[in-house]
């Protein structure tokens, strides 16, 4: 993705596609060194458990933008040519000709709502949204850790 901290350039009206491969050529292709796809959005802490699958792998990881919510698989394109030119414009998938150029990560501020790296990524966030069950956690451990205290204490 573009660095948000760069000023976000304006896309071109009724831009030629000669001036699009330019921009293309410029970006150097950040919207091919990826899939995202949209996920069902996770309500219950058990919807979370795939989420944080995700979030143990290289490369993987999980945003939020609005509503909705997309796993990220990072990794460049078979056909992504060093210029950033598309290798395989004739007979790119249909995906691929559907994507907005101007809509596009070059021209977004690259920032989500929500983005999920890792699995720490993940834990961190269950902790604030989910702040009861973490407490009957931690109540339940000590509760055994009691319970096994007294019956060490009693065996002595
Ligand atoms: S469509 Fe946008 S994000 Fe994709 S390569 Fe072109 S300028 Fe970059
Ligand atoms: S097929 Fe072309 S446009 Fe599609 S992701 Fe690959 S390089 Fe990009």
């Amino acid at each position: 993705m573009c660095d948000p901290n760069e000023n976000t350039p304006r896309p071109p009206t009724n831009p030629s596609d000669e001036e699009i491969l330019k921009v293309c050529m410029k970006c150097g292709g950040a919207c091919c060194k990826y899939i995202a796809t949209e996920i069902d959005e996770p309500v219950t802490f058990a919807d979370f458990e795939n989420i944080r699958w995700y979030c143990t792998h290289k490369d993987t990881w999980v945003f939020k933008d609005d509503d909705s919510w997309h796993v990220v698989f990072n990794g460049p394109c078979e056909f992504l040519n060093a210029d950033g030119s598309c290798g395989n414009y004739d007979d790119r998938p249909q995906v691929c000709r559907d994507h907005q150029f101007g809509e596009c990560d070059y021209y977004l501020n690259g920032e989500f709502d929500l983005e999920l790296h890792t699995l720490e990524d993940v834990d961190n966030y269950l902790r604030l949204r989910f702040p009861n069950h973490f407490r009957k956690k931690r109540l339940e451990a000590k509760r055994k850790s009691k319970v096994r205290a007294d019956s060490d204490a009693s065996e002595t």
